[in-house]
């Protein structure tokens, strides 16, 4: 194993730098977008996106334009000396962590990225201007680091959706990919939020992922109505004791239309609060193969 120094970025000009020394060398680019805190299941990314590109680049970056009013802004975890080592440990190239200032220097963007209809259904029904402030962000770090490819997450689904249909819409000449839902060894969905949950809410949370499984066990075992595999997990979430139900739908991967009829890929959705903290997972309908879990 070489050991690559990592550089650190806190300025476009720091980026635009390092970024020119790494075109004259004629190497192809990954970037793995983050809010930092990062966790196995960012860190699954930044090793896919090692086998994707010569060089792997993490952007750090709390984005304001995607939190809505009464959301976690402001205490969202913040980690960036662990995050640089544990994306080095993973063979990334560069960490990009800039200020706001430094993101968005002439103020909030005037001009967004509309979602459109995709951006109104699941997650996107329920945080207004989520997305918009997603795909925002998302083309302007493209614009920054202009990569031959960028690497998504699955546990975001419906982001990692619009994401693609953003590039292909707009023809931003970036290809993405998309990596496993990584979890904990209890089932549990990584995410940096579930440091929020207090140790009898982080005992109970994998029960968000059993009620996906028991929609899947029944789409295994022959239930192919949409509307029953979502009843599942929506008895089984309203019934628990610390969840508040959002939203659990079974819909199509691509047009994320609620499915009348279920098919192998198709994706059973979920979002719950536990006390104030969000939680999303998902599914995959009779995926051969399992996610991962971590570490
Ligand atoms: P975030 O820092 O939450 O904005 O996530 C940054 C990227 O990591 C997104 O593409 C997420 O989908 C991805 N990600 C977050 N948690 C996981 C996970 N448990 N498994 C796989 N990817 C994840």
């Amino acid at each position: 194993v070489v050991e690559t120094p990592l550089r650190l970025a806190r300025t476009r000009e720091e980026l635009a730098e390092a970024l020119g020394s790494l075109r004259a060398e004629g190497r192809a680019l990954a970037l793995v977008p983050t809010m930092g805190s990062l966790h196995s299941g960012h860190l699954s990314l930044v090793e896919l996106a090692g086998g994707l590109a010569d060089r792997v680049a993490v952007s750090v970056f709390v984005n304001p334009l995607q939190f809505g009013p009464g959301e976690d802004l402001s205490r969202y975890p913040r980690s960036l000396e662990a995050d640089v080592e544990r994306a080095r440990d993973r063979g990334a190239w560069l960490v990009f962590a800039p200020p706001e200032e430094e993101m968005y220097p002439g103020g909030p963007p005037v001009v967004r990225v509309v979602p459109g209809a995709l951006g109104e259904r699941l997650c996107g029904a329920r945080r207004p201007g989520h997305f918009q402030g997603v795909l925002t962000v998302v083309a302007r770090l493209f614009g920054l680091f202009r990569p031959e490819v960028a690497v998504f997450g699955r546990k975001d689904f419906q982001q990692a959706v619009l994401v693609r249909r953003m590039v292909r819409d707009l023809e931003m000449g970036v290809r993405i990919a998309v990596g496993p839902l990584v979890r904990e060894a209890d089932g549990l969905a990584m995410s940096s939020r579930n440091a929020y949950l207090n140790p009898e809410e982080r005992r109970m949370a994998p029960d968000l992922f059993r009620a996906l499984q028991a929609a899947d066990e029944a789409f295994r075992g022959g239930e192919r109505r949409g509307a029953a595999l979502a009843a599942i997990v929506r008895e089984r979430v309203e019934g628990h004791p610390i969840f508040r139900l959002q939203y659990a739908e079974a819909v199509d991967p691509d047009t994320l239309d609620p499915v009348g009829e279920a098919k192998v890929g198709d994706v059973l959705a979920v979002a719950a609060f536990v006390g104030g903290t969000r939680l999303i997972d998902n599914v995959v309908l009779g995926s051969a193969q399992a996610d991962p879990t971590g570490p």
